[in-house]
């Protein structure tokens, strides 16, 4: 069971990410022969784990015909000394897969996350959004050639004649805010978004767009979806989020008005919380943020405060 409630989920990895070396050829062939090193293999998105659901992971050297199969090996790093490699069986069937990596089931990291240590979840979340990259960039957007994974896969290139193009994995930033009411009593703006369940309420949060700074971005979902002027904008702490390849920055956001009106698309219905109500509902079993995102940690830190 996850034994660190402080870290957020997908955070807290363990491993060396050996930026000087991934890019070795040499150095890599050497990982991959050495008894130490392990494979975690993946499928479409899924991690594949065994019957107690951990995650597969194989040595490497015993992962011979695993690897072959597989449609790109990726160099994620060295956990304490050990190299670690993630293999994309997504071009077989589930079964093939399951079969290859002696894994019973292929499941989404995200009905996994509340039984893996936060390290482990990170890893397997690092590896998904990873071979997620490769599988979408296997021609290039300039020219159309193909594009060939670079030693250690943190990087591809066109192998277009005269373009060349070198590609890296692209993040998605988003942000996430809980937006605090001006004055007292404290109070904090949370909504209920199209397709959630009934009394189901959460912070808001939306992309970045190109040229925004994040501060900005906060203040336009936040007019955009609940019609709530922003003010001061504070920075909380951020979560890798790869699905598929997220980084969420959270913020604290004070408005300068209480009125709310919502956009009615993507918000439903947005309202204020006090701690009181907010510690009523934890009490009657409710569940505070979802377990694996960053915004249980805004709720939390916000509880925890004044008032
Ligand atoms: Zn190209």
């Amino acid at each position: 069971m996850r034994t660190d409630d402080r870290v957020v989920a997908y955070g807290g990895g363990w491993l060396d990410r050996a930026a000087a070396l991934r890019g070795d050829p040499g150095w890599l062939a050497e990982r991959l022969s050495d008894p130490a090193s392990v494979v975690l293999p993946l499928w479409r998105d899924r991690c594949l784990v065994d019957s107690a659901r951990a995650p597969v992971r194989r040595p490497a050297v015993d992962a011979v015909e695993l690897l072959a199969a597989a449609d790109g090996t990726v160099f994620l790093g060295l956990d304490a000394g050990r190299a670690v490699f993630a293999a994309d069986l997504s071009g077989l069937d589930g079964d093939e897969a399951c079969a290859l990596a002696d894994a019973a089931e292929a499941v989404d990291v995200r009905a996994l996350v509340g039984g893996l240590e936060p390290a482990e979840a990170a890893v397997q979340a690092y590896a998904k959004g990873l071979l997620h990259w490769h599988r979408g960039q296997r021609f290039c957007g300039a020219c159309g050639a193909a594009t060939v994974a670079g030693p250690g896969g943190q990087t591809r290139s066109c192998a277009g004649s005269g373009c060349g193009r070198l590609l890296f994995p692209r993040i998605e930033p988003a942000v996430i805010m809980l937006v605090e009411a001006p004055g007292e009593p404290g109070r904090c703006l949370l909504a209920r978004h199209r397709g959630a369940a009934e009394d189901s309420w959460s912070t808001l949060a939306g992309f970045v767009e190109i040229g925004e700074s994040l501060e900005d971005a906060v203040r336009r979902e936040v007019s955009e979806e609940a019609g709530v002027a922003v003010g001061e904008v504070t920075y909380q702490g951020s979560q890798a989020w790869p699905f598929p390849a997220g980084l969420m920055v959270g913020f604290r956001a004070t408005a300068v008005s209480t009125r709310v009106r919502v956009d009615g698309d993507e918000v439903v219905e947005a309202r204020w919380f006090t701690r009181a109500e907010l510690r009523d509902r934890v009490a009657a079993g409710r569940p505070l943020g979802r377990i694996d995102s960053i915004d249980r940690h805004l709720l939390r830190s916000w509880l925890d405060g004044r008032g």
